[in-house]
């Protein structure tokens, strides 16, 4: 039975919290982004506050065993500025018995990185290159066994578990998903993944119509998923970004030097004759922006999307697309946005993103409920200054991306089952 953070009584009980720390470090381990952290705070503030104690675990980057430069003990002292209280540590996840049960009431203690262990992600590490098939699985089938013993550890720790990492909430490893089960009774989310929830139930079990998503991002292959999960929810789908060349050339379109996948022009094929089938307007760009170079100096003109020149290829919507797109916008009730129309990262192409970017803001000012989730679209709106105009820019690249593509993502179902 799942719980809820806001009735659930943490006086006098040891909360065993995940969330993902996994912030960046430059070389003198000092963090250059500390989003994530502060991302946390509410919901590991709550349990303080109501006389429970936090037992914090995370993993930090991918180590293949214990390093140095992957400790958490480099974010102890952000964390416990950040949280009011001195965080204590444990330099082994496994070996924290006693530490955890000298824990008060206030107290908090963070473990060393779990990805220390293999166990954590339940995948073998450091076998031969030349090992056989045999050999692999009886291998998987080793640290699937002591998996069991690590995430029993772990649990033994506390009263109750809270899983506030969204950023991982596709992965089903062992602090994710398999410890939720040691605590039928006990098991909650954390604020920070109720806001992720909400927000991906927002557009994918209660949406308003129109509805109307944004996809763009470099290549369909990756967003293959998410275009035909969006297929059979959307009233609108607006295919940007690099992606849309293999649409346009796909339909018998010159689309010069523009990025494209050949292999997936069957697929681009298919996804328009089923929205027809299903009655779903597809907006590819009439127009685009074409560069002879993938730089700041480039020269640039404005080409018919299906009329690129050679030696030109296409790098940002032109002007015609970007007012058909805001007119579809203006007039949807939901909004989801996936992937940058541009290449934003270069100024004199990331007007299509800018845009797109304001055109969700006016939307959500006019009552729409937007959603910005997966990919560089949360860059791009972070990083324009939209991200507060919008209604919600999801935490969790790869884990809403999933969501998005109408999975069930292992973290969540393990605490809703
Ligand atoms: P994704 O990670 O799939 O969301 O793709 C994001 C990347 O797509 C960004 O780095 C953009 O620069 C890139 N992108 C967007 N439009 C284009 C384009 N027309 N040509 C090449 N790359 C693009």
């Amino acid at each position: 039975m799942q719980c809820s953070i806001d009735t659930y009584d943490f006086a006098g009980k040891k909360a065993i919290v995940r969330v993902d720390f996994n912030v960046p470090l430059n070389e003198k381990f000092e963090i250059t982004d500390d989003t994530r952290i502060r991302a946390a705070m509410p919901t590991l503030k709550k349990v303080l506050a109501e006389g429970g104690a936090l037992i914090i675990m995370s993993h930090l980057g991918r180590p293949k065993g214990v390093t140095e430069k992957f400790s958490l003990k480099h974010i102890i002292g952000r964390v416990s500025e950040l949280l009011g209280v001195e965080v204590k540590f444990a330099d082994d996840c496994q070996t924290a018995q006693e530490a955890c049960a000298a824990l008060k009431p206030g107290e908090a203690l963070l473990l060393e990185n779990l990805r220390f262990y293999a166990e954590e992600e339940g995948k073998p590490r450091g076998l031969a290159e030349d090992c056989t098939d045999e050999e692999k699985k009886a291998a998987k089938a080793a640290v699937k066994e002591s998996q069991k013993g690590f995430v029993k550890t772990l649990a033994g720790y506390a009263d109750c578990y809270i899983n506030d990492a969204f950023g991982t909430a596709h992965r089903a490893h062992g602090s994710t998903a398999l410890i939720a089960k040691y605590f039928p009774n006990d098991k909650m989310f954390g604020y920070l993944m109720e806001g992720e929830i909400k927000a991906i139930d927002n557009v994918l079990k209660n949406a308003q119509h129109p509805f109307t998503a944004v996809i763009g991002g470099s290549k369909v292959s990756s967003k293959l998923a998410v275009l035909e999960s969006m297929l059979e929810r959307v009233d609108n789908l607006i295919i940007g970004g690099g992606m849309g060349y293999t649409f346009v050339k796909a339909q018998g379109g010159q689309i010069g030097n523009s990025l494209h996948e050949d292999d997936l022009m069957p697929n681009a094929l298919e996804i328009l004759k089923k929205a027809q089938e299903k009655g779903v307007n597809i907006y590819v760009s009439q127009d685009t922006l074409c560069a002879d170079a993938f730089s700041e100096e480039a020269n640039t003109q404005i080409c018919p999307t299906d009329a690129i020149p050679e030696g030109w290829e296409g790098v940002d919507a032109g002007p015609q697309s970007l007012a058909t797109w805001k007119e579809v916008l203006m007039n949807s009730k939901t909004i989801l946005w996936n992937g940058p129309v541009g290449v934003f990262e270069i100024a004199k192409f990331a007007k299509g993103t800018l845009e797109i970017a304001q055109d969700l803001a006016d939307a959500t000012a006019a009552g729409a409920y937007t959603l910005v989730g997966g990919g560089d679209s949360v860059a791009a709106v972070t990083q324009m200054g939209y991200a507060k105009k919008v209604s919600y820019v999801s935490t969790g690249g790869g884990a809403m991306l999933e969501a998005l593509e109408g999975k069930e993502l292992p973290g969540i179902a393990a605490v809703r089952e």
